[in-house]
């Protein structure tokens, strides 16, 4: 991946109010009218591909392949500063995560969706802040995930009748590789942790910083290697495919209430800021 350091470029009059980042198997919302592809230019190199603007019913969104198309970019190489940034300097002030991560319980099946309250950081050797001085800043991360849009992320998917469950832990390893056996107990037993995955971190954390809400949609592919019953490949492509429809759904009937709730506009993680700069 080449890195631009010259002016930071975004098209002129392109706006969204959404942003989308599609993880694993969502890789195109294939529901965004009128889309036009957008190349951002950011102080921290390039996104990980064009951003595709449009609509979806009239509210203008913003949709990113957290992998890039044809998923080129491994977990540990993603760059979530351009992207965060990519995706603010667009406009956009709530941020809706897709990914698929493993589950680390029996209760959560592979199929079924979680929409995590609290994370764990294992990765390793990321770039995590857009505050690297002069200006230090502390954002605090006791809740890391937007309540409101975590409530109507839980909302609109029981409405549709999809399982889902309304919490989670989410152990976020660095990858690429799967975890051993013994780190996945220690995930399950030490750590009481519920669902496993390498793309939040520092996704939720970059996306406070920036003052915007976001909230992750995790669809469980398999159970990690914990389980005595590791679903097969053939097992995960077809949860995938069912569950990517599912979530195409669940964006659809959720975005038009976003533009419509006024008390989105008054969540703290729009001034995530204001207590964090020394
Ligand atoms: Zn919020």
């Amino acid at each position: 991946m080449s890195y631009i350091s010259g002016p930071i470029t975004r098209p002129e009059g392109v706006k969204a109010h959404v942003g989308i980042i599609g993880g694993s198997g969502l890789y195109d919302p294939g529901i965004v009218e009128d889309p036009v592809e957008v190349r951002v230019y950011t102080p921290y190199g390039e996104p990980s591909d064009f951003i595709t603007v449009g609509k979806i019913s009239g509210v203008p969104v913003a949709f990113l392949p957290r992998h890039g198309r044809g998923h080129r970019i491994p977990p540990h190489r993603i760059n979530y500063r351009a992207n965060i940034w990519a995706l603010k300097s667009l406009g956009v002030k709530w941020v809706i995560s897709v990914s698929a991560v493993g589950s680390l319980r029996e209760d959560y099946k592979p199929g079924d969706f979680v929409v995590p309250d609290q994370f764990i950081d294992m990765t390793k050797k990321r770039e995590y802040t857009f505050f690297d001085g002069p200006i230090t800043a502390h954002v605090s991360m006791a809740d890391p995930f937007c309540e409101d849009l975590r409530a109507r992320l839980v909302e609109t998917t029981k409405s549709l009748g999809y399982p889902v469950h309304d919490r989670g832990t989410y152990v976020c390893i660095e990858g690429p590789r799967f975890s051993t056996r013994a780190e996945s107990r220690v995930w399950k037993e030490v750590f009481k942790a519920d669902i496993i995955g390498m793309t939040l971190v520092p996704e939720v954390n970059l996306a406070c910083e920036a003052e915007m809400c976001y909230a992750t949609l995790a669809m469980v592919t398999d159970y990690d290697v914990w389980a005595d019953h590791p679903v097969t490949a053939e097992e995960v492509e077809r949860i995938m495919t069912s569950n990517v429809e599912r979530a195409r759904k669940i964006l659809y009937n959720l975005i038009p209430k976003l533009q419509e709730d006024p008390t989105l506009e008054k969540c703290s993680c729009c001034r995530a800021l204001d207590i964090a700069i020394v």
